[in-house]
């Protein structure tokens, strides 16, 4: 495969961009390094790079992308968008219809904002949290990722009685203090951790199924004694559904699990592929938000008619009966053929899989925790990407990261990556 001009533009790029990537995760070093390719067209399941080469996508951005690319109503609602006004800085009737949609599709969010990225709708529901309860500490899972904010770039302490460590340069030790990251699925240092801090905190952040070190679901019983602790100690509860909303079912995960958080963060799917954000939740406590309440939060592009005539237009797609069951289908053909390859190669792999999201871990344990998904092997995660790549599949360059079904991959996609990922294991295996 002729790669040529992909890695002129990223050495090109490397000299006015820092790192030559626009977010770190985009770059190959988590897979043994190199130029990372660089797309210039996608539609539907594809991309063509600017070499002319065609892949099978199943990065999806990252998780925003799950109508496909340039899904037709999604590009019409936009185009309308351009020709009418793309920012206004005023109300427009686009924002109210679009809260109405998500209200009605989960119900714990009496009220909402729109925001532009996940990072500040995560940023922001912990100072709502904070301004409501008058606490300071957040209390999150190790491994689960809420964006860029200083309050979430902390790493965990020494165990579950420890505050937290920055974990970015820049981070104030001091703001390290106010956080304490526990082990995902782990009642007892859950249980620890609440004896321990539970007085003092403002709220307990949580995926409420794992996105960020792969497609991971909360044992029986966890998030419920989450809850149930929460609410004995006077701590929020916030979700982070920036990956789960509108990913498995038209609504969020906390309907699939029966739970009702305090605060939802959003972003991704719900703007189609622009840059969106919202959060949102019960009433009295979005109501400390200003201009009614004492929390401050604002933004120039919040609720912009671009976003929010995309967000709305891919909500609609998502409403046609019958695509996530597809998904799910599509999803149980890549597991199961998958997992046929690697028995027959002798390649040690265990996947993860919800519906159409899913992720393939190289060892032989169940991944139920960050500390598990570790220990598997980046190794051979990197060498897999690559024969990936090569036979045209674009997977996430990361071991971490899940594969992301939209409802443009057809049978005949999912047949072409079985075949990709046969000839890639026996290549493995001769490794
Ligand atoms: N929360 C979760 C669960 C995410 O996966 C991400 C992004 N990967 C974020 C928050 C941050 O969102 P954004 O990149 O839009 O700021």
């Amino acid at each position: 495969m002729n790669r040529t001009k992909s890695e002129q533009i990223y050495q090109e790029a490397c000299e006015h961009i820092v790192g030559g990537v626009n977010s770190p995760s985009r770059g190959y070093k988590a897979v043994g390094g190199g130029a990372p390719t660089v797309m210039e067209r996608a539609e539907g399941a594809y991309f063509w790079d600017v070499d002319g080469n065609k892949y099978i996508d199943y990065l999806g951005a990252y998780g925003p992308i799950i109508t496909g690319h340039a899904h037709p109503h999604i590009a019409a609602a936009i185009t309308k968008a351009a020709t009418t006004g793309v920012l206004y800085g005023t109300p427009t009737p686009h924002e109210v219809k679009f809260a109405k949609m998500l209200k009605e599709a989960i119900p714990s969010m009496d009220k909402v904002r729109f925001v532009n990225s996940g990072t500040e709708a995560v940023m922001t529901t912990i100072r709502v949290a904070r301004a409501y309860t008058n606490r300071t500490k957040v209390m999150k899972f190790a491994g689960c990722y809420h964006g860029h904010s200083d309050l979430v770039l902390v790493a965990a302490g020494s165990g579950p009685a420890t505050l937290g460590t920055p974990d970015s340069a820049g981070v104030p030790a001091s703001i390290a203090q106010e956080v304490i990251t526990i082990p995902f699925n782990d009642p007892e240092a859950y249980k620890q951790a609440m004896d321990q801090w539970g007085d003092q905190l403002a709220c307990i952040l949580v995926e409420p199924i794992v996105g960020n070190f792969g497609i991971v679901e909360p044992n029986e019983g966890f998030i419920q004694l989450v809850h149930d602790l929460a609410k004995e100690k006077g701590a929020l509860i916030i979700y982070d559904e920036v990956i789960t909303a509108f990913r498995f079912h038209y609504g969020a995960a906390q309907t699939m699990l029966g739970t009702t958080p305090d605060l939802t963060a959003f972003g991704k799917i719900i703007g189609g592929g622009l840059p969106i954000g919202a959060y949102g939740g019960r009433k009295e406590i979005m109501d400390t938000v200003a201009p009614l309440g004492p929390a401050y939060q604002a933004g120039t592009m919040a609720g912009n008619p671009a976003s929010m005539l995309s967000g709305i237009a891919c909500l609609e797609v998502l409403q046609q009966a019958g695509i996530y069951e597809e998904m799910d289908r599509l999803g149980e053909l890549l597991e199961k053929g998958i997992l046929q390859s690697a028995e027959k190669h002798g390649i040690t792999l265990t996947i993860n899989r919800l519906g159409g999201a899913l992720t393939l871990f190289f060892t032989d344990v169940k991944v139920e925790n960050y500390e598990q998904a570790e220990q598997t092997d980046g190794e051979i995660f990197g060498k897999f990407f690559k024969l990936m790549l090569e036979r045209g599949i674009n997977l996430a360059p990361s071991k971490y990261e899940a594969w992301f079904l939209t409802i443009a991959h057809k049978e005949d996609d999912v047949n072409h990556t079985l075949e990709a990922v046969d000839e890639s294991f026996a290549e493995l295996a001769r490794l």
